[in-house]
């Protein structure tokens, strides 16, 4: 009987239009594709892209190099090296992030007691040899200065949930 039930199912072609039925029905819905890099879709202000290390309005590094970053990485990809400075506050000399061994789930940033560390919005870079995704102090600063504006809107749109 199942037998039977089956042939007559595939001489009329059944499945065949059940699929078309189905695709009928997504051709006319709303389209969730966008046309990226043009077209992008909203983020949250806790997304977690590319580091990024802040310094306070007055210029000042936020970073104490209390190394709690570091220790907390469940990836060791922070290095970090700390000395004394001329005004003897301790500040870092090296804040390595190895991008190849970060797993971005964001437990430098909460764990950061000067919000010092964070993730930006950015999703945007790319690396040609290992090397390349091997960020500096210096480069991590760089991208602080430079964004320093999105990441306190961010910073402060997300305080509403803590
Ligand atoms: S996001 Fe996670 S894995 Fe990446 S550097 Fe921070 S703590 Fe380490
Ligand atoms: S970035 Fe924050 S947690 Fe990491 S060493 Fe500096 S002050 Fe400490």
């Amino acid at each position: 009987m199942k037998k039977i039930k089956n042939f007559l199912k595939s001489i009329m072609l059944i499945e065949l239009i059940k699929g078309l039925i189905l695709t009928g029905r997504y051709l006319f819905s709303k389209k969730i594709t966008i046309q990226y890099p043009e077209e992008k879709t909203p983020q949250s202000p806790r997304f977690r892209g590319l580091h990024a290390l802040r310094r306070y309005p007055n210029g000042e590094e936020r970073c104490i190099a209390c190394k709690l970053c570091e220790t907390i990485c469940p990836s060791m990809a922070i290095t970090i090296e700390s000395e004394e400075r001329f005004d003897g506050s301790r500040r870092t000399k090296r804040y390595d992030i190895d991008l190849t061994k970060c797993i971005f789930c964001g437990l430098c940033e909460e764990s950061c007691p000067v919000d010092s560390i964070v993730e930006t919005h950015i999703i945007e870079y790319y690396g040609e040899k290992r090397n390349d995704l091997y960020y500096t102090k210096e480069m991590l600063l760089k991208i602080g200065d430079k964004y320093e504006k999105e990441i306190s809107k961010t910073k402060t749109l997300d305080s509403l949930y803590r």
